[in-house]
């Protein structure tokens, strides 16, 4: 038998259920779960400020080894490389048909008929679909990477979601050589940003987060400025760095409205602003057409990724990524049968990811 730990709602107890070990079909393989990070939208939906279907195994942050393949399954990764049982992989959030619209139209994430891991209404005939479980069933249609040895589980498990959230923002940003990147936000996303960013030749990175010590810590990920979100201060800084020109290229990784608007106002002419923080409600942010057209810019949303950015994050994260401490970023780790402790804890914190091993 192997646990799953159900959510059936905030402020609902989690619920420990034990299924039979499922047998994968098809091109289904079964992986043995090694550790799952709590993400920023488990914690949302465990506060009920996200609404999922419930109920729920939470979870997508995840590492695990392969146990067994079904009869169709593939015995290579997303890149050729050969999968065997107890190979470490990494997988895409979400599995796609890879034939719909959206598919074909290089937008795999919103697959009409999308599988996303950890998202799905609770269903008997295939119980294992989250990472706060002991093993998890991966459906046809998922991008399985193998994870590099150097690389911790730990760190290894976020790559899924925010490095390959920042892989896909950077990708959509364009060559960042030799530019001028502003990064709003020092989580996760923001200090993974700057790190990417210089790794591929960023000349400065600036990040802008209210909390100071999340700022000293900008430094350490590669931020050449790390400035306050005030607006005089950030003003004066982008002014400083850019002659007065505004930047390269902004980054909206902090969810705020306000850093929406900021974004705006300090990219310069023929630049582009990227926005993949927004993932929940915001107030509306103003948008003055005759700027976007005088100052010529370009801007992109992001949601999500395709597979060749978990690719790419893998290969930053064992490679130029080792340089940053990633590790610190990861705060404690608890039992699958502590994930309430697990939750509380990770409210209560800001220091790092907060880590679920079975
Ligand atoms: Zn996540
Ligand atoms: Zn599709």
């Amino acid at each position: 038998m192997e646990r799953a730990v159900l959510f059936h709602g905030s402020g609902t107890p989690f619920e420990t259920a034990r299924f039979p070990t499922p047998r994968p079909r098809g091109a289904e393989m079964l992986v043995r779960v090694s550790c799952c990070a709590l993400c920023g939208s488990d914690l949302h939906t465990h506060a009920g400020r996200r609404t999922v279907p419930t109920s729920t195994v939470l979870g997508h942050e995840i590492i695990g080894r392969i146990e067994a393949f079904g009869p169709e399954a593939p015995r290579r990764d997303a890149r050729g490389t050969e999968l065997a049982v107890g190979t470490r992989v990494s997988w895409s959030i979400a599995a796609s048909c890879g034939d719909c619209f959206f598919c074909r139209n290089e937008l795999p994430q919103k697959c009409t008929t999308v599988f996303k891991y950890g998202h799905r209404a609770f269903d008997r005939g295939h119980p294992f679909a989250g990472g706060l479980a002991d093993v998890i069933t991966l459906v046809a249609g998922t991008a399985v990477f193998r994870v590099p040895d150097s690389l911790s589980d730990t760190v290894a498990a976020s790559a899924n979601c925010a490095a390959a959230t920042v892989a896909a923002t950077l990708r959509a940003a364009g060559d960042v050589a030799g530019r001028i990147v502003l990064v709003f936000g020092a989580g996760l996303l923001g200090l993974t940003a700057s790190a990417l960013a210089r790794s591929v030749g960023a000349s400065v990175v600036i990040v802008s987060d209210p909390d100071l010590r999340r700022r000293h810590r900008a430094a350490a990920f590669g931020a050449t400025m790390a400035v306050s979100a005030e607006t005089q201060e950030l003003a004066a800084s982008v002014a400083e760095a850019t002659d007065g020109r505004g930047v390269d290229v902004s980054l909206e990784l902090a969810g705020v409205a306000d850093t929406v608007k900021a974004g705006l106002a300090h990219t310069r002419i023929g630049g582009t602003v990227i926005l993949a923080g927004t993932v929940l409600p915001t107030p509306s942010v103003p948008l003055d057409p005759e700027n976007v057209v005088r100052h010529c810019l370009t801007i992109r949303g992001v949601h999500n990724y395709a597979p060749v950015d978990l690719g790419s994050a893998l290969d930053f994260l064992a490679g130029p990524g080792q340089a940053y401490p990633f590790a610190d970023l990861v705060d404690r780790t608890f039992g699958l049968d502590e994930v309430e402790q697990a939750f509380e804890h990770a409210h209560r914190q800001t220091k790092g990811r907060v880590v679920v091993t079975p």
